[in-house]
This record gives C-alpha cells, sequence and structure tokens, in this order.
C-alpha cells in the first residue's frame, strides 16, 4: 500500500525559558493556521538549571495534543569543567547532536517533515538537516535589528584582531543603522578567544545556510532593518511573524499581590522596574535604584532579587528570595510605603505592564520584555544588562524612539547612579520627552495589533512561510 504520511514540522529550540517559550508559541501559531500539521518538539536536558520549562511543557501537551515533546537523553558531561553557563548550554548541543540525528530520521519515517525549524544555538543540527533533504529555517527570537548586527559579527571578527571588549570607541556602522561600539556586542563574543565566542560567531556564520529566518518582529516595528537585511541576496529570506508574546507561566491560581495594589494606584502612575528571568544587581546598585525612587517622588513597583553569588554565573535563574532588609537601604520600605511596593523575585510581568496604573517600565531590554512593553503600550526606560540587550537599547532610544536611556558611568565600572535613576523616572513618568516616548509606543501597539490581524503584515508573512516550505 502507498500511505500517505502525516505531515509535521519539528522544532529545535534552545532549552531555557525565553527561547523555548517562545518557540512554542510559534508553532501554535503555525498550527492554529495549518491545522492538519502535526508538530515534533525536540527538548533537550543539559546539566543546568535554565528555568523551569516543564510545567509550561505539560500545559501546552495537555491542551494541545497536536503539539509532541520529545525529550533527549542526557548525555554525559561534567558542568564544573565549563566557566558559565552557556558553555555548558553550547558544548551540550554538539554532543547531543547524534540523538537529534536518531530523532530526525525516525520522524521521516513517521512523517513527511516539512521543515525543521531551529533556534540559532542550535546551528550543529543544520546540516542533518540537509542530509536529510529536510529544509530548515531558523527562528530567531530578538528583533529584526539585532539579526542585522549577528549577520555582521563573522566580518567584524576577522577584520579585527583585537577583543570587540577592548574596542569601545570602534563603530559597527550599517546604513540607517546606529552606530553601536564593537564593545556593546553581545558579551559571549566580547572575549575572542574564548570558546563561547567561537561557538557565536559559527551560529552567525551558518545563518545564511538556512532556507529562511523567521523573527520575533514586525515589520514596522523595523522598517529599515527589514529592508537591509531583505535587499542582501546573499542572506536567507526573513519572515517577521510577530510580536508573539505569551502569558504562560505567569498566572496562577491566586492573583498576585502586586495586582490588587496596582488596583488602588491613579491610572499611568506607577513605573514598573524589573530585569528579565536573568536580571541580577550588586548590592550596591540595588542601593542607588532605591535612592534614585524615592528621591523621584514617583509610584513604583520594583520586582528585586538577590545579589550574584559566586555561583550565580552557573544558575543565574534559580536564586533563593532576597532578604529585603539586608539588600535594601535601611527604613527605605518605610518612608515609600505609601508609593511603592517591592516585589521578591518575580512578578507577573504581561499582566502588570497591562494594568491601567502602570505608566513605564525600566526593562533589561531582553527582547521578549520589549515586545509585552510595546504590547501594552508602556513606555520604556533602557538598561541593558547582558546578552543582546546593548544592542537593543541602542535601537530603542536612538533609532525607534521607544525607550529613554539609563545611562552608566564608566568610571564606576558599569554602576548607575541614584541621580540618574532619579532623573530617568521623573522624564519617563512626567516630562515632554516621555510623553513623546509614550506617544510612539501607542502608535506601536496599534501596529503591532494591525500586522497581526487578518492581511496584515505578520500575517501575510506566516502564509508566505507556509508556501516557502511546500516549495522546497
Ligand atoms: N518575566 C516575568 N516576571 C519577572 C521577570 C520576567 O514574567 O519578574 C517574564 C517576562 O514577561 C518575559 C520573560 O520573563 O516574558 C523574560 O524574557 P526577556 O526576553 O525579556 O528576557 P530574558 O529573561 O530572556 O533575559
Amino acid at each position: 500500500y502507498n500511505t500517505i504520511k502525516m505531515e509535521s514540522i519539528v522544532f529545535y529550540p534552545a532549552p531555557d525559558r525565553g527561547h523555548l517559550i517562545s518557540t512554542v508559541e510559534l508553532a501554535k501559531l503555525i498550527l492554529s493556521q495549518n491545522p492538519s500539521l502535526t508538530i515534533n518538539i525536540i527538548v533537550i536536558n543539559p546539566p543546568i538549571k535554565l528555568g523551569s520549562t516543564a510545567p509550561y511543557i505539560t500545559a501546552v501537551s495537555a491542551t494541545v495534543p497536536s503539539i509532541k515533546f520529545h525529550h533527549l537523553p542526557t548525555v554525559s558531561m561534567d558542568p564544573n569543567s565549563y566557566p558559565n553557563s552557556m558553555a555548558i548550554m553550547f558544548d551540550h548541543f554538539r554532543l547531543v547532536n547524534p540523538h537529534v540525528v536518531d530523532l530526525l530520521r525516525s520522524f521521516s519515517r513517521d512523517f513527511t517533515v516539512r521543515c525543521l525549524i531551529l533556534d540559532l544555538f542550535c546551528f550543529p543540527a543544520l546540516e542533518i538537516a540537509s542530509e536529510l533533504n529536510i529544509p530548515a529555517y531558523y527562528f530567531f527570537t530578538s528583533g529584526a535589528s539585532c539579526l542585522a548586527v549577528f549577520h555582521q559579527l563573522p566580518n567584524l571578527y576577522e577584520t579585527t584582531s583585537q577583543d570587540f571588549n577592548d574596542l569601545h570607541t570602534t563603530l559597527l556602522k550599517l546604513p540607517d543603522f546606529p552606530p553601536i561600539p564593537l564593545s556593546h556586542m553581545p558579551e559571549p563574543v566580547l572575549f575572542r578567544n574564548n570558546p563561547e565566542c567561537l561557538y557565536i560567531i559559527e551560529c552567525a556564520t551558518h545563518l545564511k545556510k538556512s532556507a529562511g529566518i523567521i523573527v520575533n518582529s514586525f515589520e514596522s516595528l523595523e522598517p529599515k532593518a527589514v529592508k537591509l537585511l531583505s535587499s542582501s541576496s546573499t542572506e536567507s529570506p526573513v519572515y517577521c511573524i510577530g510580536p508573539l508574546t505569551t502569558t504562560a507561566g505567569q498566572t496562577s491560581e491566586n492573583v498576585h499581590e502586586c495586582m490588587t495594589w496596582l488596583d488602588s494606584q491613579p491610572s499611568g502612575s506607577v513605573v514598573f522596574i524589573c530585569f528579565g528571568s536573568m536580571g541580577l544587581l550588586s548590592k550596591q546598585q540595588l542601593r542607588e535604584i532605591a535612592f534614585g525612587l524615592e528621591r523621584s517622588q514617583q509610584r513604583f513597583l520594583w520586582v528585586v532579587r538577590n545579589p550574584p553569588s559566586e555561583n550565580q554565573s552557573k544558575d543565574p535563574m534559580n536564586q533563593p528570595d532576597p532578604d529585603l532588609d539586608s539588600v535594601l537601604p535601611s527604613g527605605f520600605l518605610d518612608r515609600t510605603r505609601d508609593r511603592g511596593l517591592v516585589v521578591k523575585s518575580w512578578a507577573p510581568q504581561v499582566a502588570v505592564l497591562n494594568h491601567a496604573s502602570i505608566g513605564g517600565f525600566v526593562t533589561h531590554c531582553g527582547w521578549n520584555s520589549v515586545l509585552e512593553s510595546v504590547l501594552a503600550g508602556v513606555p520604556m526606560v533602557a538598561w541593558p544588562l547582558y546578552a543582546e540587550q546593548k544592542i537593543n537599547k541602542a535601537f530603542l532610544v536612538e533609532e525607534l524612539k521607544l525607550a529613554l536611556p539609563m545611562n552608566s558611568e564608566p568610571e564606576s565600572g558599569g554602576l548607575v547612579s541614584a541621580a540618574e535613576v532619579e532623573k530617568r523616572v521623573r522624564e519617563l513618568m512626567d516630562s515632554e520627552e516621555g510623553d513623546s516616548v509614550r506617544k510612539r509606543v501607542v502608535m506601536k501597539r496599534d501596529e503591532a495589533m494591525a500586522a497581526l490581524s487578518h492581511g496584515g503584515s505578520s500575517r501575510v508573512a506566516l502564509a508566505k512561510l507556509a508556501e516557502s516550505w511546500m516549495r522546497n
């Protein structure tokens, strides 16, 4: 008999929360447009905690039966022999690749595999896909501007023998882009001889070997970057299908105390301060923020985590809750009780940003946070900490004008002073500059809704993507 095989799309995300959840949300979106598909998702299990995704995976498995998760066997590696969590994760992708080959072969026996959609970091699987004749697409979980910069990394790496970390005045200049000092590149590439740097350069080199790059953004958010990316015939085609955001893992049965507190605040009056899932600040920095917030006289909701501990670089997401009395200045909580709330470790960010009392967001510029803020129409102050966040800041502040900058003192090892916190928070909540950023964000929110609706640019891009994998 000639049986007709079911069609499948295989996803291979990086395992950390930010990457995995937005990839699964993309899978759900594709499924909603192509209901006859089965989605197979490959999940690796590195020997480090990267924020628990298990409850999310269980919830999706229970509610969307066409999405199937396949957990790869663990590979033996000694986490203590690596300098940080990035290095562990990158080596893990190489070690686990034979299992990915086996899995892809077995999928190909059972299904017509239309395509593999993999994370930038999972490039070792690209060659297997090509051997099996499966078209491979990347899902880039940051923005189009950042993707344009990533494309330049291999070239930049070749043109200097110095560490990017030392190149404060050497600028990456792309047409119509704000100039970005090379020292603002993602920290894994700052030191050229680190294995993590070489891995990222390889990731970037492989981008153009794919059938296409799916980007979690929408065209009118980053028109210049989209134009630049589509003008080069040597690059893979780009599909901006976003913004994809989710409240997954943020809701619980009990309403978080901060939501009840927000209910009692005046409309648009509260600034929300939160640094993503991995942003940890020193005790000294926490104190500067506290004094800055206090002097700003503005209402605030602040998520405070413990300062980094010695082992933090290997396990940034699993800090115990802070003892607020010991990390914040003495008397701060009492003095600000009538206009501020500090929550420990985690707040339901999407719900918070969408609360009518929120009027501004001090963010570490993680791409999910940026999109969530845009979709909630909340203007930002950009305070980047790690990964590609300094690049995001440059675009948000200088090009897109959706955020005001938070600047550190170069002489003080990157510390942001209380005076700067006070100034920027005031500017965001109570000035003409703040108002003009607010107006632009609201405009972008409306454009985002249009992009996602029937006939909008992101819907059209998704349909083109499906056409392309059918052709390949
Ligand atoms: N988040 C949250 N509460 C927190 C901190 C983070 O809900 O207290 C969520 C936030 O809404 C976002 C994600 O965690 O969806 C963080 O992703 P992002 O890309 O902004 O930063 P990352 O954590 O990957 O650096």
